[in-house]
């Protein structure tokens, strides 16, 4: 897997004292960081977004969706959601890793394991930051790139990751506590994190700022009919990670206690983010 284009940051970035931590975050489509975590990432800047589903189908096919969005074809269709992700992230201060993977719309879904593969050689050129994936909510591009997540921990090459919840997806009722219980069936654990407890400072107008970006997406703002108001509401994160060896050797019994865990905590589930 090629990377189509990279803007921004290089390893090796020195962090100032009291800077805000750089992030490296996982995105299904161009748009899904911003939509999810862009009040945080306007807390973190210097972070990167690497977008999984940015490649660019060889036919200039002409699919429900791009019409909707408002273009002629695929071609025309990613160019523009290439420079609507340039904008936003720039106003979050951030900057764009693209993967050649296709939407599920071009018709050529990749394999787990190739996701995760590409994924984890991306995390390795940005290890300074701190890593942050989709937990992988209510749309098939969105549940690979959550299990191609969770692979990396299961395999070692990733030891905890703060997942975001999918917003939009979010709000449909069952698909959060859906995606904590494939979590637990991971044999993982997923505990609430403040965007205060990951370093990331307090700042006014993150909104705004989030707005603002929300707003360079105009092309899928008019594929929605405006965003829905999730887009707006609180960003909620988690810390996944595995569960210790010797829970993992009390087998299914640890993995249900920590689905129930998960899921009560998610209840109650709060968040500084905004
Ligand atoms: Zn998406």
């Amino acid at each position: 897997m090629s990377l189509r284009r990279t803007t921004g940051v290089a390893k090796g970035t020195k962090k100032k004292p009291n800077a805000p931590p750089r992030l490296f975050v996982v995105s299904p489509h161009l748009d899904d960081a911003v939509l999810s975590c862009g009040n945080l990432l306007a807390r973190c800047a210097g972070s990167v977004v690497c977008t999984v589903f940015a490649g660019r189908p060889r036919e200039p096919m002409r699919t429900e969706w791009d019409a909707a969005s408002g273009f002629a074809d695929a071609h025309e269709a990613i160019a523009a959601r290439w420079r609507e992700d340039e904008t936003a992230l720039a106003l979050c201060g951030a900057t764009a890793v693209w993967l050649d993977f296709l939407d599920s719309q071009y018709g050529e879904t990749p394999r787990v394991d190739d996701v995760a593969e590409a994924l984890d050689a991306q995390f390795r050129r940005f290890d300074e930051c701190v890593p942050v994936c989709p937990l992988g909510l209510g749309h098939c591009d969105h549940e690979l790139v959550g299990a191609a997540c969770r692979q990396l921990l299961d395999s070692g090459r990733l030891e905890r990751y703060i997942a975001y919840e999918d917003a939009i997806y979010r709000a449909t009722p069952g698909v959060l506590s859906d995606g904590l219980a494939r979590v637990a069936q991971a044999g993982l654990r997923a505990r609430p994190v403040r965007a205060s407890a990951l370093g990331a400072p307090t700042l006014r107008r993150v909104w705004a700022t989030k707005r603002s970006a929300l707003r360079a997406y105009s092309s899928q703002a008019r594929a929605f009919s405006g965003f829905p108001p999730d887009v707006a509401r609180i960003e909620r994160f988690w810390c996944v990670r595995p569960i210790s060896r010797t829970q993992r050797g009390v087998g299914e019994k640890a993995k249900e206690l920590s689905n129930d865990r998960s899921q009560s905590l998610g209840v109650s589930h709060s968040s500084d983010s905004e």
